[in-house]
Formats: structure tokens, sequence, C-alpha cells
């Protein structure tokens, strides 16, 4: 049975309702228990008590979804994903295991080229099929938005392939997809040219891009062996002139000022930031930049240095959560995420909560419609099996997803997807 039969969804009776920073639900009255979510048609038009909200509906016009012993939560919005590639590398982890530095794989015919050259021999439909199943395991997981990022074609023809596999495949399946264009990901090793000739083989394609609207975001890697300050702060700015809104890969591998360059060209997230220090969270507190910290990243590298969440929080800067899901970081589930995020970031679940929803909705300038559970917002709620927030990071690497809610409609139902029949 569907809940578009009814006319919404009142979801009852939760042990904990995380609603997130809201600005447009205040309580009836003051000591009201907020433990209950009123959705039509696909947007959230009440909050508050269940005892009273159930007085004022009629029950049965409305699907009742008892969570008594259950958080319920926004769906998460993962902000920052290599959601389209071709070519598995788990082979390497042996490698990685045995000590092989990441520049010994790329060398024996690993690492990102080994991603490109099998993104590129593949179909658009090959690549779209990977996409989907890829999607599929994200919204079993819980994630309702993503951002996705190119950047695996690395030339002109299979960059724009990758952008218009994204495109579609937002229009198959229920998750939404943003769309970012990341040709300056590394320069290829095959280009024959300069580093300056590459980046400005991608800037020829700016202008493609925003004609048929294939991306919405321009990102750049900017770090020591990427992109140098001068090459991004110009292909950013020119991007930013054809109407682009801006994202960076900073300061992951050397702090080289990227995340303060960031701030000057207005972006919107500035990502990875492992070195990041606390001039640069100044300035994009300053810049109303938002921190998009991976914690997963680090950790498939081995590495004992993850972003100093702390810094930025104390700088006022918002912080977002995301898997950087990726080919070397095989990641599709934000609650482990949130586990990484607190045992090795030291955030609290809640504050790894909040990242991983509101942070992700900021970063991509969607807040006032995603990312919180407030009056008018779009309907795109999880519940999750556990008793409490805590239990996310506590109950470490198990799915909790019960029920996935996207715009109003029921489309994971005991942890399987309904939408499908
Ligand atoms: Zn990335």
């Amino acid at each position: 049975m569907y809940s578009e039969e009814k006319e919404g969804i009142i979801i009852s009776d939760a042990t904990e309702l995380f609603l997130g920073p809201v600005t447009k639900y205040e309580p009836v009255f003051s000591n009201e228990k907020a433990d209950c979510v009123v959705i039509k048609k696909g947007k959230i038009v009440t909050i508050g008590e269940t005892s009273r909200i159930l007085g004022e509906y009629s029950r049965s016009d409305y699907e009742i979804i008892n969570c008594s012993n259950k958080v319920v939560c926004p769906g998460f919005v993962d902000s920052h994903t290599h959601l389209v590639f071709a070519g598995d590398r788990s082979h390497e982890l042996n490698l990685k295991i045995q000590g092989k530095s990441y520049l010994e794989i790329a060398k024996g015919g690993g690492g990102i080229m080994f991603s490109v050259k099998n993104t590129r021999n593949s179909s658009k439909e090959e690549l779209t099929n990977l996409a989907l199943q890829r999607l599929d395991e994200m919204l079993l997981h819980g994630t309702t938005t993503i951002e996705a990022k190119s950047g695996y074609g690395l030339n002109t023809s299979d960059e724009i392939k990758l952008l218009e596999v994204m495109n579609e495949v937002n229009e198959l399946h229920p998750i939404d997809i943003i769309p970012t264009f990341l040709g300056c990901h590394i320069k290829p090793d095959d280009y024959i040219g300069n580093q300056w000739e590459y980046v400005e083989s991608m800037m020829q394609l700016l202008p493609e891009i925003k004609r048929r609207n294939l991306a919405e975001y321009v990102d750049i890697w900017t770090d020591l062996g990427a992109f140098t300050i001068e090459e991004s702060k110009l292909f950013l700015t020119e991007a930013s002139n054809q109407g682009f809104k801006l994202r960076v890969h900073a300061d992951e591998l050397d702090n080289v000022g990227a995340a303060l360059m960031a701030s000057e060209v207005g972006a919107a997230s500035a990502d990875h930031l492992l070195h990041a220090e606390a001039v640069s969270a100044s300035a994009m507190a300053e810049a109303g930049v938002v921190a998009n910290l991976l914690p997963a990243t680090p950790f498939v590298l081995m590495s004992k240095k993850y972003a100093n969440y702390h810094m930025f929080k104390d700088a006022g800067v918002t912080v977002a959560l995301s898997s950087d899901f990726n080919p070397n970081c095989y990641i599709l589930n934000m609650q482990s995420v949130i586990g990484l995020a607190c045992f090795m970031m030291k955030m609290l679940p809640e504050e790894a909560l909040e990242a991983s929803t509101y942070g992700g909705a900021k970063s991509l300038n969607r807040e006032t419609e995603l990312g919180s559970i407030d009056i008018e917002k779009n309907a795109d709620i999880l519940i999750l099996d556990i008793p409490n927030i805590d239990s996310i990071p506590y109950r470490f690497g198990i799915n909790y997803t019960d029920t996935v809610i996207k715009n109003g409609k029921i489309i994971v139902r005991k942890g399987k997807r309904v939408d499908m029949a």
C-alpha cells in the first residue's frame, strides 16, 4: 500500500527526533516534546508532540508510522562523491597493506589512471548501470541527495560523457544528484602539452556545460602535485564569471593555501582540508565557505592525519561530512562516515549527524529546502532502527535504515525498496 492513496504521512512517537537547525518550527507550548512530523504533498507541514497532533489530524486519512525505539532525522546529504567511474581497484588493497606507496601502485598500472582508462573504455550505458547500483546502495543506507563529480574522463569528450551520465541517472533514480564538473581533477599522464594547456582545454568546455546545463558546480583539486593556486584561481574565476558555483578539493596533501583561495573566490565548499590552518578557517568563516570533511579518505589511505574539526567549529565555520565515494574509497554508507567522524575527528554524534544532513545541504546551497526537519522543507526523512543518535557511531558498521522518505514518498520500508513494484 502506497502513501499516495492517503492525504499524507504522520511520523509519530519518535524516541529521538533530530530536527537539525530549524527556523520555522516553534513549539506550541513551552514543554512540548517534538516527536511527531506530518508530511503532506511532499513537504513537512507540522512538527510537534504526538498526542496533540494525532488529536488534530484524522487518523484514517494519513499513514501513521510509529517510531518508538527509533531515531527520525533528515535524509543524508552526501555532498562530495565521485559517483561515476568504471574499474574495480580492490586488488590495490593488498598492495597498500604490503606497504606500497601510491606512486608505486600508479607506476604498476594502478591508481587514478587505471580508473580513467576503464572509464574512458566504458559506454554510457555501462557507466549508467554502475552509477544506478551505487545509488541503490546509498539509498538503502539513508542518503537522499548527493553531489556527484566528473573527473575520471580527463579529456573533453569523456568529461562530457560523465556529466551526461550523471544527468541521465538523476532522472532514473529517487536520489537527487547535483552535478559538478571536475575536469581539473589531475592532469592525466597521457595528456600531450603542459599543465596550463590542460587547464585551458578544460576551461574551453565551460560554455558547452553551461549551455546544456550539465553541471551546477565546478571543482578543482588545488594541492601539492595537483593544480597550483594560480591555475585554480584563473579556472575558478572564469567558471564563476560564466555562472557556475564553486567547490575546491583543498589542502589535502599539504597546506598550499587552497582553503584561503576558496574563500577569496567565494566557493560554496572547500573539501578535505587535512592541512588547512587556523587562518584559513577564519577566512572561510568570514566568506561563508563550508568545510566539507571526508574522514573515510585518510582512513583508506591508512593515514593518521584527519581534518581538524574543532578548529573549524571554533572559527564558526559550518561543517559538512561526506563520503568522498571514489575508486580508492569505496564507501556508500553515511552512517559509517558518521562513525569515522566521531572516532577519528572527535565529533559528537549529534554534530556528525548535523554535518551529514544540514552541513551537506548548506555546502550545496540548498539549506532552505533540505538538510533539516522544518516546516515547508522537502520531506526527505530517514527512520533508523536504533533508540538514540549516539548508537549510529556506537554500534559501528551496521546499516540501521528502516524507512526512507523522499519528497514525501516512502521509498524504503523495513530496509527494503518499495518503489519498484
Ligand atoms: Zn574528491
